[in-house]
């Protein structure tokens, strides 16, 4: 489900107004640990499944999107690859899941979510 990809540049561009990969509403440290241990973990393997390790390695802001299409495509198997980064970011996770249950996306609202953060 690409939409998802979308929606971690739209969450990226929405906490402090740049699309640069990091989460500003998270605290520094224990994001930038996060993200480094799960490069360390895609090297190893640990994309296969669930992303495509290599587009997410093409720079920061796509790292963060295919973490987060990988972990909707399969969350039990995503928290057990990338334990950091679940930690990290484990109520950002919740808060997203609620949201795209209660917002009811007609076709007009995904493809403006497309159009605006498309090939981001
Ligand atoms: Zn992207």
């Amino acid at each position: 489900m690409i939409l998802t990809h979308e929606f971690a540049h739209a969450r990226d561009h929405l906490v402090d107004g740049s699309i640069d990969g990091i989460f500003a509403d998270i605290d520094a440290n224990t994001f930038d640990n996060a993200i480094e241990a799960s490069k360390e973990r895609v090297n190893n393997g640990s994309a296969e499944g669930l992303f495509n390790a290599d587009y997410a390695s093409t720079n920061d802001q796509e790292f963060l999107a295919e973490m987060f299409e990988g972990y909707y495509l399969d969350p039990v198997l995503f928290k057990e690859r990338f334990p950091e980064f679940t930690e990290a970011l484990g109520e950002t996770f919740d808060h997203l899941d609620e949201v795209i249950s209660l917002l009811d996306f007609n076709e007009e609202a995904k493809s403006e979510i497309f159009d605006t953060y498309r090939n981001m």
